[in-house]
């Protein structure tokens, strides 16, 4: 049988120096007010705190410099998203593009295409948003139907792309599109295809979610024409190039920390002398999200050798939303919404409050936990 492989990393000391200076970058950030820590490690968004994280280097860390990237390693990225989260920090506005549009369009985009948009990417001023789903199309993303077909010069776009998050702040959205075959020939003929936001043609349209946010929405492409080498990976490809991107999209930390504010916080409020069953509730948290940390650095360890642990992702994401879901509701058994004393109970409240209503998108959201699952049974070839 195939089995997992999750081997140990070590942390580089360039590393551990840069993790000291990011959160004396994020305390300052605190202390000038410019944000206030929240939950969901993916919905907050503020172009001019991307921008300052661009102007650090710390966007495009590691990409080619002739790219606008920096040259560091996958491992000095990692811990720049890790304190980026556990801060509670906004960065949603450049996170798909740095996470993955950015690294596609590096391996498997024309010259052109990586000269004009990467350097861009990497001062945290180009914002990218992820157009797989449709209407009637999920989980099943094979079934696509949005349609593009061959013009002089590129392709024209008609179609309908939904819950698509943040395209009403981004550049571009990569869209999953049908080039070739009928919806019936699945996998084949499916073509990722780079959209100008402003190209004629495109509306995008609001979807307020439960909290009244607007953080995801519809997109119409009505006849968008898009230039021929705008395509990642070649036309035909689409499936491939979904498929490895997802690697990049569910094993990092922001698919297990999505509510670690919350378990600061509750920490906090506990104070520093726990009863025994809060030590055990907590503890049991702290040993999870420490393997879950672990699985995950293996990942970008491997992903900066090169190799696409897509099973391994899948894995990741699976445990690590199961974890993000459970923080909201244990430190709810643990204290009731009226803070305590001691803490700084209205930000637990807070928390708490916006964790409950967001914690069902976590498992659904990059790939529902069914998915997920089937994904993990064929890789250890029980299906
Ligand atoms: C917060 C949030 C942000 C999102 N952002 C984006 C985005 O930016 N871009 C984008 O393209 N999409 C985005 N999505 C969409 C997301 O990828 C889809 O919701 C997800 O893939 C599931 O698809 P669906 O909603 O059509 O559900 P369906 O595919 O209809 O699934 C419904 C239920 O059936 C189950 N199911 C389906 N097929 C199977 C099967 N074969 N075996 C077992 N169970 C199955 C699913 O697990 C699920 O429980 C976002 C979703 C959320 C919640």
């Amino acid at each position: 049988m195939p089995e997992f492989r999750f081997e140990p990393v070590q942390m580089p000391p360039a590393a551990t120096r840069l993790r000291a200076e990011v959160r004396g970058f994020l305390d300052e950030e605190k202390a000038k007010g410019t944000f206030a820590p929240t939950v969901g490690a993916m919905v907050a968004a503020d172009p001019s705190f991307s921008a300052r994280l661009g102007a650090r280097g710390y966007l495009g860390m590691t990409w080619p410099k002739q790219y606008g990237g920096h040259e560091r390693s996958a491992l000095e990225r990692y811990v720049v998203v890790e304190e980026l989260l556990a801060a509670g920090a906004p960065v949603m506005a450049h996170w798909i593009a740095d996470r993955q549009s950015g690294p596609q369009i590096l391996k498997h985009g024309a010259e052109r295409v990586k000269k004009m948009i990467l350097p861009e990417i990497a001062s945290g001023r180009c914002f990218f948003a992820i157009g797989m789903s449709e209407p009637d199309t999920g989980s099943d993303l094979a079934s696509v139907k949005t349609r593009a077909v061959p013009v002089e010069g590129g392709f024209r776009v008609t179609g309908r792309k939904v819950w698509t998050s943040y395209a009403h702040m981004a550049h571009y959205v990569i869209a999953l599109v049908r080039t070739g075959g009928r919806p019936e020939d699945r996998h084949v003929g499916l073509t990722q295809l780079i959209v100008d936001m402003k190209s004629p043609g495109i509306e995008v349209r609001p979807i307020i979610n439960v909290y009244g946010a607007h953080e995801f929405n519809e997109v119409a492409f009505d006849d968008v024409f898009v230039p021929e080498d705008m395509s990642v990976g070649g036309i035909g490809n689409g499936w491939a190039m979904v498929t490895s991107e997802l690697a990049f999209e569910r094993s990092g930390p922001d698919r297990f920390m999505s509510t670690y504010p919350l378990l600061v916080e509750a920490f906090r409020e506990i104070g520093e002398s726990p009863n025994a069953s809060e030590a055990a509730e907590l503890g049991r948290l702290v040993a999870h999200l420490a393997t879950l940390r672990r699985m995950s650095t293996s990942i970008a360890g491997m992903l900066n050798e090169g190799k696409s642990p897509v099973t391994e992702a899948a894995l990741v994401k699976d445990l690590g939303t199961t974890f993000e879901q459970s923080i909201p509701e244990i430190t709810r058994r643990l204290l009731p919404l009226e803070p305590r004393g001691g803490g700084n109970g209205q930000a637990y409240d807070g928390l708490q409050q916006l964790a409950q209503m967001q914690a069902p998108c976590y498992s659904i959201r990059g790939g529902t936990r069914e998915i997920l699952r089937g994904m993990i049974a064929r890789g250890l070839g029980l299906r």
